[in-house]
């Protein structure tokens, strides 16, 4: 493993976010982002929870879990786990990833692949490539605009053979994967170029070993006026994995933040939290998004007026409902607000993630923001 490890912020796309940014918001979006993004609507139904794997093996460490924005356990493997599980691989295989190998171009037998799915570390199976991210690139090597998900892949700087490049390894085990350059497609302009041997492809429906799978996550729902500074906050809560900006509980398909500022689509900005259930309660997400706004303020929040600003609560299961409604009642009884609460309890339509530049807004642009940090 290199001593310096680089991190570099990856660069995603921001053409039509930035055009739209123009007509719609005065701020610019801000590129540099490392988010996960969920392009995908999420239907209640299908909301984001995973079976723990089972006899998982991974990882061997005495820390704390470390747990990706998508969901996976990327806790670094000691040396000992690393050794033992590359003694398994084949010799190609154990070239390439353990003494950053190159296989010879147009050989990897995952050059030509293009089934969907995703490719995952072949020492460790932790998810590094999708097939969404896959394109030609006419070198000879399998090559991808961007990671699966960035936390899992890690930067360093390789000053071998005279030249300076972005070596790429597994986050997680630490296997050398190949480079990236800057000379790729749009929306990134990236093209990470990597060598068969270090990647194990799963289609799409194929069952996935335990230590290729994600952790069990549970999701939650909150409109709380604008989502910048709610998601933000609830970004840092103790044991929540995601959170993300979108509009939900409208009436139509697919809105952009035009068409819920100016369509009168009915949609709510929510913010999605994905969280570890054995780390955080509902319960202890609800008091944090009481304390985030002012839940008797009707249809606006400070400044911000309108529908899309109203709070509530889209609940996923009997249980959610009963918790935020048992806790509203004993919030307003408590006598600690002045006014009565006009939070909505709803079940939980379709979630639109929101656009990218949305996302991780006060992260990304340090701007100030009006919600108290709830922890
Ligand atoms: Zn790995």
């Amino acid at each position: 493993m290199k001593p310096t490890v680089l991190l570099i912020a990856v660069l995603l796309g921001v053409g039509l976010s930035a055009l739209l940014a123009e007509i719609q918001h005065q701020s610019a979006p801000v590129p540099g982002s490392v988010e996960v993004r969920y392009p995908q609507p999420v239907k209640p139904a299908e909301s984001m929870t995973h079976d723990e794997p089972e006899g998982s093996e991974l990882p061997v460490s005495d820390n704390p879990r470390i747990i990706s924005r998508s969901a996976y356990d990327i806790t670094p493997l000691s040396e000992e786990r690393v050794r033992e599980l590359a003694s398994r691989l084949d010799p190609e295989a154990y070239r390439v990833t353990q003494k950053a190998g190159t296989e010879p171009p147009f050989c990897g037998n995952l050059l030509d692949n293009k089934k969907e799915g995703i490719y995952c570390c072949v020492v460790c199976g932790l998810p590094l490539f999708s097939s969404e991210h896959k394109f030609t690139s006419g070198t000879g090597w399998p090559s991808f605009y961007r990671e699966f998900d960035p936390q899992h892949v890690r930067r360093v700087e390789d000053r071998s053979h005279g030249m300076v490049r972005t070596e790429i390894e597994c986050a997680r085990c630490g296997a050398h994967l190949g480079h990236v350059f800057d000379d790729g497609p749009k929306p990134t302009g990236e093209r990470h170029c990597l060598n068969s041997a270090s990647l194990v492809f799963y289609e799409k429906g194929a069952e996935l070993p335990p230590e290729s799978r994600p952790i069990k996550t549970e999701v939650a729902y909150f409109a709380g006026g604008c989502f910048w500074g709610i998601e933000h906050y609830f970004q840092k809560g103790p044991g929540v994995i995601n959170a993300v900006s979108g509009y939900m509980q409208g009436n139509t398909e697919n809105p952009t933040y035009k068409d819920v500022c100016y369509k009168d689509t009915g949609h709510a900005e929510t913010v999605m939290v994905v969280y570890d259930p054995t780390r955080i309660t509902y319960r202890r997400l609800l008091e944090a998004f009481f304390d985030m706004h002012d839940p008797t303020q009707l249809n606006r929040q400070g400044p911000d007026v309108g529908t899309q600003y109203r709070s509530g609560i889209w609940y996923v299961s009997e249980e959610q409902r009963e918790q935020a409604e048992a806790y509203i009642r004993q919030l307003q009884e408590s006598g600690k607000l002045r006014g009565p609460i006009v939070t909505q309890v709803e079940r939980a339509k379709t979630f639109w993630p929101a656009e990218d530049y949305h996302q991780d807004y006060i992260a990304k642009t340090g701007r100030a923001c009006h919600v108290k940090d709830p922890w």
